[in-house]
C-alpha cells in the first residue's frame, strides 16, 4: 500500500526586499491574514485562505511570493518579521497544483464563496484603453538616482501644511511613467533599529511626457508630516528629507508602481477625480495630460471635486483657477474657513448629484478617489446615494465599476 503523501502547504509569502511597506495589503485582506512590525508585512499561513484579494492592489508585486513547505514546518510570522530576504525553495519532492488545492477542499470553498471583486471596494484592472505601465524596474536593490530639478511650496506660507512640488530629473536613464502610478523614495539614514530606511511612496504629480514636456523627469506633491495621527509632533523621515532638498541634490528612487489606478485614452473618455490634500498629485498629471492633448481627439469632460482645509492649503489653488471652464469643472469644499459651515468633498459631491448621476451611467465615465483614507467610505456612500436616487442599481453598477476598471481608490 502507497503511504499517504506528506501534507503540504503552498505558503504565501511577502517577499522584504520588495515591499515599500505601503499597507495596501494588510488592508485588502478580508481576514486579517496580513501584519506587519516595524521591520516587515507578513502572512500568518494558519488565517490565509489564499483567496488573492491582496494580490493585484500591491504595487510591487512583493505579495505574490509562495513557497511550498511541509504544513508543520510553515515559516511562523514571528519568523517572517525577521527576515532580510526570502528563504530559497526547499526541494520537497512532492507536487502542489495551486494554493488553494493545496489548502483543500474547505478552502476551495471559501475562495468561491469570496470572488476578489466582492472582497475590495475599487477595481483591480485599469481601464480597457489605458497605456501599459512599466513597475518594478528600479529595487531596493538597485535603485536609480534622479536629481532634484526643482523644489517650491505649493501651499501658502503661515499655513499649517507645507507642501512641495519637487520635480526629479532621470537625465539619460529610463524611467518611464504614466499618470496614476507612484515611485518610492529611499530616504538615506538608518532606523531605531539601524537598518536603512524602507521606500516611501509618492504618486507622480506630472503626465508621461515629463514635467517639463519632452524631459526625463517627473514632479511629486509632497506633505511634510509633523504630526502622527494622533496629533503627536513627529518628524516624518521621507517627507521631510524630500520637503528640504536642494536643486541638484541626488535621490535615490524605486519603481515604478502600480498598473490599475490609470487613465483611459480613447475618445470621449470622461475623468471624475476626487481627492485631498496630495491626494491631488495623479490628478494633476492626468489633468495636465488631458490639458496637453487638448483638441487632439481624446476629449470627454473633466469633473474634480478637491477638498482641503482652507484655500491657503490647498495645492496647486493658484494653478488650477487658470484652467479653463470650459476644460475642467472644478468644486473646492473647504472644512475650516472662519465662520462658514464645514464642507467635505462629500458635501460638493452631493451638490452636482445630477451631473454625478450622468457620469455615473456613461460607461466612457472613469472615477478616482485619492486622498486622506477617511474619506473612502464617505466617497463610495455618496455615488451609492446618486445611483440610488436616480434609479441606478448600485450593488450592480459598483461591481460593473469594478470589474470595466473605472473606479479606482488609493488613500493612505
Ligand atoms: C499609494 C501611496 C501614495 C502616496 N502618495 C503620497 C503623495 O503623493 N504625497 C505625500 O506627501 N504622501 C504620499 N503618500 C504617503 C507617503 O508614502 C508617506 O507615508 C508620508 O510622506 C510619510 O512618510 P514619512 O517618512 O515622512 O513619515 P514616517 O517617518 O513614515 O512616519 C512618521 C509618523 O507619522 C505618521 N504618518 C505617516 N504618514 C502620515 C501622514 N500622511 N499624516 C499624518 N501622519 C503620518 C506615521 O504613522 C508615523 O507615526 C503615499 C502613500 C501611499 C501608500
Ligand atoms: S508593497 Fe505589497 S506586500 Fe508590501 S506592504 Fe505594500 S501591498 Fe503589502
Ligand atoms: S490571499 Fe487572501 S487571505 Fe491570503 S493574505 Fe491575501 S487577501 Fe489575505
Amino acid at each position: 500500500m502507497n503511504a499517504p503523501l506528506p501534507e503540504v502547504l503552498k505558503q504565501h509569502l511577502i517577499d522584504p526586499e520588495i515591499c515599500i511597506r505601503c499597507n495596501t495589503c494588510e488592508e485588502s485582506c478580508p481576514v486579517d491574514a496580513i501584519t506587519h512590525d516595524s521591520n516587515n508585512y507578513v502572512v500568518d499561513s494558519g488565517k490565509c485562505n489564499f483567496c488573492m484579494a491582496c494580490v493585484p492592489p500591491c504595487p510591487t508585486g512583493a505579495i505574490d511570493n509562495w513557497r511550498t513547505v511541509l504544513r508543520l514546518e510553515a515559516y511562523s510570522v514571528e519568523e517572517q518579521f525577521t527576515w532580510d530576504e526570502l528563504p530559497a525553495e526547499k526541494a520537497l519532492g512532492v507536487n502542489v497544483e495551486t494554493p488553494a488545492e493545496a489548502a483543500g477542499p474547505q478552502v476551495q470553498a471559501q475562495v468561491q464563496e469570496l470572488p476578489l471583486s466582492e472582497a475590495v471596494a475599487g477595481a483591480q484592472v485599469p481601464p480597457w484603453s489605458a497605456s501599459h505601465p512599466y513597475v518594478n524596474l528600479y529595487t531596493h536593490k538597485n535603485p536609480v538616482t534622479a536629481t532634484v530639478a526643482g523644489n517650491y511650496r505649493v501651499t501658502e506660507l503661515g499655513t499649517d501644511s507645507d507642501t512641495h512640488h519637487i520635480v526629479l530629473d532621470f537625465g539619460n536613464v529610463p524611467f518611464p511613467v504614466l499618470e496614476g502610478q507612484s515611485l518610492g523614495i529611499l530616504p538615506p539614514g538608518v532606523d531605531a533599529n539601524g537598518r536603512p530606511h524602507h521606500a516611501r511612496q509618492y504618486s507622480i504629480a506630472s503626465p508621461r511626457d515629463g514635467e517639463r514636456p519632452g524631459y526625463n523627469n517627473v514632479s511629486l506633491t509632497v506633505k511634510r508630516v509633523t504630526a502622527d495621527y494622533q496629533g503627536r509632533p513627529v518628524r516624518g523621515v521621507a517627507s521631510n528629507y524630500l520637503c528640504d532638498l536642494k536643486k541638484g541634490d541626488p535621490v535615490q528612487v524605486i519603481g515604478p508602481f502600480g498598473s490599475t489606478f490609470l487613465m483611459p485614452n480613447h475618445p470621449g473618455s470622461h475623468l471624475v477625480m476626487i481627492c485631498t490634500g496630495t491626494g491631488s498629485a495623479p490628478m494633476r498629471a492626468m489633468t495636465e495630460r488631458r490639458r496637453r492633448r487638448r483638441g487632439q481627439g481624446e476629449g470627454g469632460k473633466l469633473m474634480l471635486f478637491f477638498g482641503a482645509r482652507t484655500q491657503q492649503e490647498l495645492p496647486y489653488f493658484g494653478p488650477l483657477m487658470n484652467l479653463p471652464k470650459d476644460f475642467i469643472d472644478i468644486n473646492f469644499a473647504f472644512s475650516r474657513i472662519p465662520g462658514q459651515p464645514r464642507r467635505y468633498v462629500q458635501d460638493v459631491m452631493r451638490e452636482r448629484a445630477a451631473d454625478l448621476a450622468l457620469l455615473l451611467r456613461d460607461p466612457n465615465t472613469c472615477f478616482y478617489v485619492c486622498g486622506l483614507k477617511g474619506m473612502e467610505a464617505g466617497v463610495l456612500e455618496v455615488l451609492r446615494d446618486v445611483a440610488t436616487q436616480h434609479d441606478l442599481d448600485w450593488p450592480a453598477l459598483h461591481q460593473q465599476l469594478k470589474r470595466d476598471g473605472r473606479l479606482h481608490l488609493e488613500t493612505y
